[in-house]
């Protein structure tokens, strides 16, 4: 396996040309103009690796994508065998490729039984934006040109296209960009922790159905398309709600005629133990589910749609004599990186990946919930590899540290200076890992983020913060 030539590699000119010119996705330039970036050159199994040859553990699988881990030299040769052999042609008008028409198909055995058609794009914001796309031009199909409104939730993350960014929830993601605001509406979260005071979790289950109901009754359910929800919502910060959930959630879409999409671009793919989560945890059956991430493992760039069979059969139908379904991109299907996605998923079933993560996840909960302790530590949240520490000023009222205080940089900072790389968003700390995690991991990860967490604590007191 080729490895960095440390001794070849300026990393210092690297720094300077990454600095001056790549302008970099969610940074915050008050520190990058500063600082710059660090560069990874390396990557193996559940490490990677810096320019000066610092190993870290990877918390976080490059983000929330690397599921079978780094450096898998069969997904790299997969990849050069079809670049050589072919390594792109156009998927319009007929033509097709073998490692898209593959992918498809597995794709449509291992999603819920009606869901046997993809629709391919580019990542997560490409399938969440082609998805509404598509959902309005099948409600124009239906003769019903009005039912446009998608509703979505206040801190859900669907990517960063206009449209996705629209059904994003993330405040602060927007600010001071604009959004489709006619499009979208936002529910409240599904927020356990902090709900209501008093409220137990069925009748808060009740109560964010209710705030569903209410708003279809304000909106008119003839004027609104789609409900859009991630099974448990992730950038947000990792929010898992009461439990019957998405299932009454379902329940009201159908009633009302609006599609249930699930976003499963973190969901899917093994993080919660299973190819998908929608049916097989949460008991749902979405008329749509969007996919990215997990499906290539990062190894390369790939989204996609899954589609009903009911839905199929309109957009499927001819519109009118030369109309074709004028959607899609120049890379949908594209062969590189559904070769990579057939390879990613023949691993995961190989090597019993959902397993693992079915096995290990509910000990990697167990131990991360061992850290409550910490003064900081409100919640430790989140389900098999998807994890979340909140950190709080004050345990009792849950109030939040100053945003100046940088809590999750802090504890993401101790935690890299101990060999862990986790993700700080805020005030919370973000553990969502490569899937071939073992328990032995686990107790390291959870050694490290002990210590990480008591010295960051002392620096916030010394701060004056606590
Ligand atoms: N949907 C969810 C749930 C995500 O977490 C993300 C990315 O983190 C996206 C969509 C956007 O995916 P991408 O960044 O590949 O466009």
């Amino acid at each position: 396996r080729p490895t960095t030539d440390r001794a070849k590699l300026d990393a210092k000119a690297l720094w300077r040309k990454d600095k001056d010119h790549f302008i970099h996705p969610f940074t915050d330039f008050s520190v990058f103009h500063d600082q710059g970036c660090d560069l990874i050159t390396d990557s193996d199994g559940i490490y990677v690796e810096d320019a000066k040859g610092n190993r870290f553990i990877d918390g976080i699988a490059g983000l929330w994508c690397v599921n079978v881990g780094h450096g898998r030299a069969e997904i790299g040769q997969a990849m050069a065998d079809q670049a050589t052999r072919m390594a792109y042609f156009s998927t319009f008008n007929n033509l097709s490729n073998a490692p898209a028409a593959e992918l498809a198909a597995k794709l449509a055995e291992l999603a819920p039984e009606h869901l046997n058609h993809v629709f391919y794009s580019c990542g997560g914001s490409a399938a969440n934006d082609a998805t509404i796309r598509l959902v309005h031009y099948y409600f124009n199909r239906l003769g019903k040109p009005e039912k446009k409104r998608i509703l979505s939730r206040n801190n859900a993350y669907h990517g960063t296209t206009y449209l996705a960014a629209t059904l994003t929830g993330i405040a602060s993601n927007n600010w001071d960009f604009d959004t489709l605001d006619h499009l979208v509406t936002h529910l409240s979260e599904a927020n356990c922790y902090r709900r209501p005071e008093g409220m137990s979790e069925t009748e808060y289950c009740d109560h964010l159905v209710a705030e569903f109901e209410e708003t279809i009754e304000r909106i008119g359910a003839e004027n609104i398309a789609a409900f859009i929800a991630e099974p448990i919502m992730g950038a947000g910060g990792v929010l898992v709600a009461p439990r019957g959930y998405h299932a009454r959630m379902q329940a009201v879409c159908r009633a009302n005629n609006i599609l249930f999409i699930a976003d499963e671009v973190v969901t899917g793919f093994g993080r919660l133990g299973h190819f998908f989560a929608s049916e097989a945890v949460f008991e749902t059956r979405p008329d749509i589910i969007n996919c990215a991430k997990g499906l290539s493992s990062g190894y390369a760039p790939l989204g996609a749609t899954l589609i009903s069979d009911e839905i199929y059969e309109v957009l499927g139908t001819p519109q009118r004599k030369g109309g074709v379904l004028s959607t899609g991109f120049t890379y949908s299907g594209h062969p590189v990186s559904c070769a990579a996605a057939l390879k990613n998923i023949e691993i995961i079933e190989r090597e019993g990946i959902c397993k693992n993560v079915r096995e290990v996840g509910p000990y990697l909960e167990e131990q991360l919930r061992t850290l409550s302790h910490h003064t900081t530590v409100g919640d430790v949240r989140g389900s098999h590899f998807m994890m979340c520490l909140e950190n709080v000023a004050d345990k009792a009222t849950k109030e939040l540290l100053p945003v100046e205080a940088r809590v999750g940089d802090r504890i993401a900072f101790e935690a890299q200076k101990r060999g862990l790389i986790i993700r700080p968003v805020g005030h919370l700390n973000i553990v969502s890992p490569p899937l071939i995690w073992t328990r032995e991991t686990v107790d390291r990860v959870v050694a490290i983020l002990d210590e990480a967490l008591t010295a960051a604590t002392a620096s916030l007191r010394e701060d004056g913060y606590l």
